[in-house]
């Protein structure tokens, strides 16, 4: 058997980096390090100073960059150390054409910290193509994409746009937070950078926060290294080691989680009293085809409408098995409010234009039993304080 041609779960076990070399060690050692002793300063080592290269930290980037079928990877201390550093990628003067229910933080690194620097951004809906090409100015350097899109899950198709950034010579980049490189490879589909925060699924247990960066080519590839060093964003050792641990599970948990989210999803259809759920993998769901196309999978968030700030109050207080936090993409489920949690940093007029309605929720579903979680949201949406 050829190792190129390992399926993609196999791949999550045995990408190269998962026995230490030296001792045979079932994983990979800490190499909790600054700096590394010059034996022969004519002949300096591979890794000289921990914020320029650490050997636990470059398993993991070499990790990423293979499950994303890209040329090089690299760890930061969470995601939007990594969305930030990328961004420096462009300068002064740039314009970046970005999708409207992008990220909350990346929203208010545009919004409020790039426009000091003098980069701008449009705002557009992706699900719309001609959207995306009537925001292009003389000065657009970049496309920044996010698909399914936080908390609504809008689709973006990915060929479509990065087929029109080529011709324009733009770069493209896309947070592929929600999909993993389980279900959903954009540099197959012509993306330059990849993006994560690998705080969610790819860590998977709520306890480390950090992002990764995935170049398609070797110049992007060496830009990005120079800025990681340079602004010294880097993943420090222990995280880089946890993140790991968590990755090798990734195809086992998201396969579980998917299929009870798609439960849930049909569950919370089902119901007179839900005003709307987003789940791609609904028949109705828009963008459904291009997804389909373009992804293996849905993933294990599910939002959808209570009707109303005050009974998504209710319900948060009400639920007894997920946690009731910022955050997704865990073995336990998370329930989020995303007008007063990841959207808050958008005003309101902004937040109901893109459907973060006030009774919008966001479920992650994690590992628990599907009938368990719904009969706790069941209860939940019965509740009256
Ligand atoms: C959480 C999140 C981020 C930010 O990542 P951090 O690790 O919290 O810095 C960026 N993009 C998406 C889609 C996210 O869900």
């Amino acid at each position: 058997m050829s190792e190129d041609n390992l399926k993609f779960e196999t791949r999550l076990l045995h990408f190269g980096g998962e026995i230490d070399k030296a001792t045979g060690a079932s994983s990979v050692p800490l190499y909790q390090a600054s700096t590394f002793h010059h034996e022969d300063v004519f002949n300096p080592p591979l890794h000289d100073y921990s914020r320029s290269g650490n050997p636990t930290r470059q398993v993991l980037e070499d990790y990423i960059a293979l499950l994303e079928g890209g040329i090089r990877g690299f760890a930061y201390a969470s995601g939007m150390a990594a969305i930030s550093s990328t961004f420096m990628l462009l300068s002064s003067g740039d314009h970046i054409i970005v999708t409207e229910d992008v990220y909350g933080g990346t929203y208010r690194l545009l919004t409020s910290i790039l426009n000091r620097m003098g980069m701008e951004c449009t705002f557009v809906d992706m699900t719309d193509l001609d959207q995306v090409k009537s925001a292009y100015k003389a000065n657009t350097k970049a496309v920044y994409m996010e698909t399914p899109s936080n908390p609504t899950l809008k689709i973006t198709d990915i060929g479509g746009v990065c087929e029109w950034a080529r011709e324009k010579e733009l770069l493209t980049i896309l947070d592929n937070t929600f999909m993993t490189p389980l279900y959903q490879r954009p540099i197959e589909l012509g993306v330059d950078i990849v993006l994560h925060s690998a705080t969610k699924f790819l860590g998977g247990h709520s306890d480390v926060l950090a992002g990764l960066a995935v170049a398609r080519t070797k110049e992007l590839g060496d830009a990005l290294k120079q800025l990681q060093n340079g602004l010294g964003t880097v993943l420090g050792v222990q995280d880089s080691w946890l993140l790991m641990r968590g990755m090798k599970t990734l195809g086992a948990r998201m396969a579980h989680s998917e299929q009870s989210a798609a439960k849930l999803a049909a569950w919370l259809s089902g119901r007179s009293d839900i005003e709307g759920v987003y789940y791609p993998g609904l028949l109705h769901h828009p963008g459904r085809e291009i997804h389909e196309k373009q992804s293996s999978g849905y993933g294990a968030v599910v939002s959808f409408d209570v009707g109303s700030g005050q009974r998504a109050k209710e319900v948060l207080n009400a639920v007894k098995l997920p946690l009731v936090a910022v955050s997704l993409g865990a073995v336990e489920s998370i329930l989020s409010y995303p007008a007063m949690m990841s959207h808050a940093a958008m005003g309101e007029k902004v937040r109901h234009e893109r459907g973060i309605t006030d009774g919008l929720l966001r479920f992650s579903v994690g590992l628990e039993d599907i009938d368990d979680l719904i009969a706790d949201l069941d209860q939940a949406l019965a509740a009256r304080p």
